[in-house]
C-alpha cells in the first residue's frame, strides 16, 4: 500500500509530521513527491534567490532519501494534474501533506483534495508548518486575535504538539514506472541569480542551528538582535520558510538549551534571550493567522479605512524615480542604502534594516507599501507572504497591531543607534568605506577636500538625500490625520 507524501514547505526528513504518518501507515512504502509549480514559477512574486535556495533543498532532500534507498520524484507542471498522474501510476491509496495557510496555497490544496478524492484516494493533511494553527487560538469572544501580546500569551499557554525526532530508516524505492525528472538548476528554469545567497537544505539547516546554539546567539539575542553589524540573530528564516527546519525543533531545542543553562547558573539575561527569540517564532505564527483570517490584507490595508490613503506625490514619473533609488540603495540615507544593498547582494536583510527601509519607503518617500512588499518578495530568500505582508503593513501603519502612524523612524537616528560605528554602512556601501567615524552619520559636514581625497564626493560618488525627512514626515502625518 503506497502513500504519496507531497513535499511543499517541509523540505526535510526530521520532525516532519505528514511524512512520519506516511512512513508509519505504509510501512515505509512512501512515494516522496515534489512538484515544480509552473504557476508559481511564472508568478510576479517569484524570486530567483528563493528558487535557487529551494532547488538546493531539493537536492539535499533527494540525497537523504537516496541514502535510505528511496528517491525524490520530481515533476513540473500543474500540481493537481501531476498528483493524479502519480497516484494512477503508483496505485497509491493515500495522499498526505502538511497544511499551508496562504490564500493561494489553500485554493490549490482544495483542488488537489477534490481531484484525488474523486479518484478514490484518501487524503490526509497535517499541522506542521506552525506550532499552533490559525483556528486554534481565539479571543474570549471567539474572534481571531488582532493584537500580538494577548495572542502570544494564549499561544504560550496552549499545550504543544511534540517534536518527532525519530530517525528514518530505509524506505522502499518508488515504483520504476513513476516517472521523475532531474532536479534542474535555476538557470535551466530560466532564472538569472545575481545574488550571493546562502545554501539551502536540511543538512545545512542542522549545522546552522547548532552553530546558533553553540555560539550563544539565542542567549544574547535580547542584547544583540537590533545591531545591524552584529551576527546576533539566527538567520534561520529561509529554513523556516522552506521547512528545512521545523518550528517545533526550534522551539523545543531553544527551551532545552535554556533549561540546561538555568540548571548551571541562576536566571540571567540568557533566559530572556530565549524568551525573546521564541517571541519571534510567535510573530511568525501571528502573521500566518492574520492572513488566514483576514485574507483581504493580502492586497488591501488590514485597517480598511487606510485604503483611502493617498500614496505618492501625484507625479508618477517622480515616484518611479524615487522608487528606483530606494530599490538600488541610492537614496542618500546611508543606513537605508546599506540595507537595500544587503538585500540586493545576498537575498537577506537584517530585521532592523527591514523596518528602517520599509518605514523610509512609506513615510519618507510616501510610496505605497505594496510596492515595497513586492520588491521584497522578488528579492528575499526567506520571502513569505504572511510575514512579509505583516512586516510591511506594520511599518506602513496600515496593519494589525502596527506601528502607530505618528511614530516615525528617523533614519539618521536609527543609524546612530543601531550601527553606532557605521560598520554595517561601510560594509555594504563601498563608496563610504573610507569615511571617518566622525562623519559617517553626518556626511553633509564632511569637508569638501576630504570628500575629494576619499573619493566620496557628495552628489557625485554618493547621492545627496533624495528627500528631506522632516518635510516628508509632516506631509505623511497630515495624510494619515485626514483619514483618522
Ligand atoms: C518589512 C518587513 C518584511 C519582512 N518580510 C519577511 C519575510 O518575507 N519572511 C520572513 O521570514 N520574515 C520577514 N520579516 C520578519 C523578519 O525581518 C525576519 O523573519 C528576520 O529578519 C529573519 O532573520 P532571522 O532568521 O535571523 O530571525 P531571528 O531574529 O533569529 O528570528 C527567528 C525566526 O523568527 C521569525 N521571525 C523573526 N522576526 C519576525 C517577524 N517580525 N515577523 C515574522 N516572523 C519573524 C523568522 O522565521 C525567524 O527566522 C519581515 C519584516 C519586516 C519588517
Amino acid at each position: 500500500m503506497s502513500i504519496i507524501h507531497w513535499f511543499r514547505r517541509d523540505l526535510r526528513l526530521i520532525d516532519n509530521t505528514a511524512l512520519n504518518h506516511a512512513i508509519a501507515a505504509s510501512g515505509g512504502d512512501v512515494i516522496p513527491v515534489f512538484i515544480l509549480d509552473e504557476q508559481l514559477l511564472r508568478g510576479k512574486d517569484v524570486a530567483p534567490a528563493r528558487v535557487q535556495f529551494m532547488l538546493d533543498c531539493l537536492r539535499d532532500l533527494d540525497k537523504s532519501l537516496r541514502d535510505r534507498g528511496s528517491r525524490l520524484i520530481v515533476r513540473r507542471g500543474d500540481p493537481v494534474r501531476e498528483l493524479v498522474a502519480i497516484a494512477k501510476a503508483s496505485r497509491a491509496t493515500e495522499l498526505c501533506f502538511n497544511r499551508d495557510y496562504t490564500p493561494l496555497a489553500r485554493a490549490r490544496d482544495a483542488r488537489a483534495i477534490a481531484a484525488l478524492q474523486a479518484e478514490g484516494i484518501v487524503v490526509n493533511t497535517f499541522k506542521d508548518a506552525v506550532i499552533h494553527e490559525p483556528d486554534e487560538l481565539h479571543t474570549g469572544n471567539g474572534a481571531p486575535y488582532t493584537v500580538f501580546t494577548p495572542y502570544k500569551n494564549k499561544w504560550l499557554a496552549l499545550p504543544k504538539p511534540p517534536a518527532q525526532m525519530s530517525k528514518i530508516d530505509m524506505l522502499r524505492a518508488p515504483q520504476a514506472n513513476v516517472a521523475t525528472q532531474a532536479i534542474p538548476t535555476a538557470a535551466e528554469l530560466g532564472f538569472n541569480v545575481t545574488q550571493q545567497i546562502q545554501k539551502g537544505g536540511e543538512s545545512i539547516a542542522q549545522v546552522q542551528f547548532n552553530a546558533v546554539l553553540t555560539e550563544g546567539r539565542i542567549d544574547r539575542y535580547q542584547e544583540q538582535r537590533n545591531f545591524l553589524a552584529v551576527n546576533g540573530t539566527s538567520r534561520l528564516s529561509p529554513h523556516l520558510r522552506f521547512g528545512t527546519l521545523s518550528p517545533r525543533t526550534c522551539y523545543y531545542t531553544a527551551l532545552a538549551a535554556r533549561v540546561e543553562k538555568v540548571g548551571r547558573q541562576s536566571a540571567t539575561n540568557s533566559v530572556n534571550g530565549t524568551d525573546v527569540w521564541i517571541s519571534e517564532l510567535i510573530w511568525r505564527e501571528f502573521y500566518v493567522q492574520v492572513l488566514y483570517h483576514f485574507p483581504h490584507a493580502d492586497k488591501h490595508s488590514f485597517k480598511q479605512n487606510y485604503d483611502a490613503m493617498q500614496w505618492g506625490s501625484g507625479n508618477a514619473a517622480q515616484d518611479q524615480e524615487l522608487f528606483a533609488a530606494w530599490c538600488e540603495g541610492k537614496t542618500g540615507y546611508p543606513i537605508v542604502d546599506a540595507a537595500m544593498r544587503q538585500l540586493n547582494q545576498t537575498g537577506w536583510m537584517h530585521n532592523r534594516g527591514r523596518m528602517i527601509v520599509a518605514s523610509f519607503l512609506t513615510k519618507d518617500l510616501l510610496l505605497d507599501w505594496r510596492w515595497g512588499e513586492r520588491y521584497f518578495m522578488q528579492k528575499l530568500v526567506d520571502g513569505d507572504p504572511a510575514s512579509n505582508n505583516g512586516g510591511w503593513q506594520w511599518a506602513a501603519s496600515t496593519g494589525t497591531d502596527a506601528q502607530p502612524y505618528f511614530r516615525v523612524f528617523n533614519p539618521s537616528l536609527q543609524a546612530e543607534r543601531f550601527d553606532p560605528k557605521g560598520v554595517y554602512i561601510r560594509k555594504w556601501l563601498s563608496e563610504l568605506a573610507r569615511v571617518p567615524d566622525e562623519y559617517i552619520h553626518n556626511l553633509a559636514v564632511m569637508p569638501p577636500l576630504m570628500q575629494l581625497q576619499l573619493n566620496c564626493v557628495l552628489g557625485q560618488n554618493y547621492p545627496y538625500p533624495i528627500v528631506d525627512h522632516n518635510t516628508q514626515k509632516e506631509i505623511m502625518m497630515a495624510r494619515f490625520k485626514a483619514i483618522n
